[in-house]
């Protein structure tokens, strides 16, 4: 089943992070589990995300910064 809630964004994992090098797989920050802009960016460049759902994780922040580290509840329901 497919809700808002249930989106995910595994493609953000698939690749390093650009900016703190995080492996492949692995959240940027542990607690609460978050990853880097910078990652959501490079993934989105692959075509690995959706335009609509790139707009709702800047929809998400406050400031928008490369280094800003996105926790949005969409991302938290993955393992
Ligand atoms: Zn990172």
């Amino acid at each position: 089943m497919t809700t808002a809630s249930t989106i995910t964004a595994p493609a953000v994992r698939t690749r390093q992070c650009p900016l703190c090098e995080a492996p492949a797989g692995e959240a940027c920050q542990p607690k609460p589990s978050g990853d880097h802009l910078a990652r959501y960016l490079d993934a989105y460049t692959a075509g690995q995300l959706t335009k609509a759902y790139m707009a709702r994780v800047l929809g998400e922040l406050v400031v928008v910064d490369a280094c800003a580290v996105i926790t949005i509840p969409a991302q938290r329901g993955e393992q």
